[in-house]
């Protein structure tokens, strides 16, 4: 099901153009419109998620079957000595179009993109304590 007001729904209903890389029956790819570096490439369901979350792990696995080849692919188009793979879920994660998608963004040494992974340290006890929280959650 397409949502009505959604642009990547729009892109995948042909409604609105997109440069389109890869299409097959549950996923399209196209340039992202707005590249954090030459051959920024998203990949979406054709259906309507909203994010990570609302996805069936079955169409996830179909969407992300062209991933080793679509990587591999923009890197050797762009030149690219790396790649980031990248989902952004809810607002405060960066997620500015509610329809899920993953983002390639080929990455080079020189593209002054950078990386922040500010990583922080558990307090004693407190990783102990999340495992007990998620493992509830996943129960
Ligand atoms: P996110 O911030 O993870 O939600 O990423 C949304 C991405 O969609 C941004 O990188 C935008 O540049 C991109 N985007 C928004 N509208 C379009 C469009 N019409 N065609 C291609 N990419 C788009
Ligand atoms: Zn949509």
């Amino acid at each position: 099901m397409q949502d009505t007001n959604c642009i990547f729904c729009k892109i995948v209903l042909g409604q609105i153009p997109a440069i389109k890389v890869f299409e097959s029956d549950t996923a399209l790819a196209f340039l992202d419109v707005g590249p954090l570096a030459e051959g920024h490439v998203l990949i979406v369901p054709k259906e309507h998620y909203s994010d990570i979350r609302k996805i069936t792990p079955e169409e996830l696995a179909l969407v992300m079957t062209p991933i080793p080849k679509l990587a591999a692919a923009i890197m050797r188009a762009t030149g690219a000595q790396g790649l980031n793979f990248l989902q952004n879920t809810g607002a405060v994660a960066g997620q500015s179009v509610f329809h899920l998608h993953f983002h390639l963004i080929p990455r080079n040494d020189s593209d002054g993109l950078g990386y922040r992974w500010n990583a922080g340290k558990y307090a004693e006890g407190r990783a102990e304590e999340l495992r007990t929280k998620i493992m509830a959650e996943l129960a």
